[in-house]
């Protein structure tokens, strides 16, 4: 029996790889079936085409697979693809800690009941639970609203951040920044961008789409060639309006925010300026927080894993998890062919009844 913590895109394509090879499993989950996909605004388009993010051939073509389509879209393919799953799905039910077992299997607790045992425990909690600070990190005296973009759950709620002229500073450079520029724009709120470092901007235009969508392919052919290709993989922000308003100054970039203090964002420069207030798009960090799970880190603070299986705790997984098999494992194209792969390992490693039906 295989117990996967968390019912994403990870979890659920996890789930249906193992349905295929008529495995038993329980996917325990927090929250709902894809509550990440449920907390971002509905109207949040996805980033890349359908075709590359869609778990299941037989919800292809439901939509143009070259299209990008809005989050919501996304979740109800979730919830569709979860609804077809085999194994047990428990929502509502946070994992809180795990336990090896003297045998070797794992048991979980959570909310005081213990789950097991489980030949194997796949790790799928993704990043979203756990966002992240500056870094370095700036006090505040709390006379300003500062905020993550992961609390945004409906782009007409920036409203409420509204201050006469002064700017809503959002700190970061990537893709959630320009998207939260984009939404204070659309509704004439003031923005200003505080920087560590330049913005790059995604290429935009018909041209920049059809090497984007040609890119996709190349990727794939690259994968091939080259597996387990580990490299930096974050997006940039989004040509297009973003740049405009950047280069026209309607946007200004400011310096690192060093402290807020009495209504007033004061910079690593030694400058400072009145503000709205603050929102941080400054991403998230691996959410790891069980009780019992204690990996060795690598240079980088990631877990140690050899094929997916966590080196210091032996049947205990991870899946969704940057750079893990290759550069695209945190994103949605690697996540599906992941869970194909882990799947295929859980079952080599299982060669004993436990982990058949
Ligand atoms: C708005 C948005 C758009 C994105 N667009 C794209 C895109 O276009 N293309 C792309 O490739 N990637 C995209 N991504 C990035 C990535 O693919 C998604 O974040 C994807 O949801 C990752 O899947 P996951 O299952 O690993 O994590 P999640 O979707 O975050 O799922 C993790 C699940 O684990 C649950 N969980 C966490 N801790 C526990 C616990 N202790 N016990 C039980 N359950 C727990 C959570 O509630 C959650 O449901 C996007 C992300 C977001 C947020």
């Amino acid at each position: 029996m295989i117990a996967i913590i968390g019912a994403g895109p990870a979890g659920i394509a996890l789930g249906t790889a193992l349905d295929r090879k008529n495995t038993t499993y329980t996917i325990f989950e927090q929250d709902r079936v894809g509550s990440t996909w449920r907390s971002v605004p509905r109207d949040l388009k996805v980033l890349s085409p359908w075709w590359t993010n869609v778990l299941t051939a037989r919800d292809l073509l439901r939509q143009s697979p070259l299209s990008k389509v809005p989050s919501e879209t996304y979740l109800r393919h979730l919830e569709r693809t979860a609804a077809r799953l085999k194994g047990k799905v428990v929502e509502w039910t946070k994992v809180t800690g795990l336990h090896r077992l003297p045998d070797g299997q794992w048991e979980l607790y959570t909310n005081g009941l213990v789950h097991g045992p489980f030949r194997a425990v796949v790790v799928a909690t993704g990043y979203f639970s756990n966002p992240s600070r500056p870094s370095p990190d700036f006090e505040s005296d709390g006379s300003l609203v500062v905020m993550h973009a992961a609390e945004i759950r409906t782009y007409d709620s920036l409203a409420s951040l509204r201050k006469g002229d002064l700017p809503v500073i959002v700190v970061g450079r990537r893709v959630t920044a320009g998207q939260t520029i984009l939404a204070l724009n659309d509704r004439n709120i003031p923005a200003a961008l505080s920087i560590r470092s330049s913005i790059q901007f995604r290429r935009h235009g018909v041209l920049a789409w059809l090497r984007e969508m040609a890119y996709y392919v190349w990727e794939e052919i690259e994968a091939a060639l080259n597996p387990g290709l580990r490299r930096n993989s974050y997006p940039v922000m989004e040509g297009g309006r973003n740049r405009k308003l950047v280069e026209a100054g309607t946007v200004a970039l400011l310096p690192p925010i060093s402290r807020i203090h009495v209504g007033t964002v004061e910079f690593a420069d030694g400058t400072s300026k009145k503000a709205a207030a603050v929102v941080l798009a400054t991403g998230y960090a691996l959410s790891l927080a069980l009780d019992g799970f204690d990996p060795h880190l690598d240079a980088g603070g990631a877990p140690e894993t050899d094929r997916f299986e966590v080196t210091s705790m032996p049947g205990v997984f991870l899946l969704g998890v940057d750079n893990l098999h290759d550069h695209r494992s945190r994103y949605l194209r690697g996540i599906r062919l992941d869970a194909k792969r882990l799947a295929r390992r859980l079952i080599q490693l299982s060669g004993d009844a436990s982990m058949q039906p």
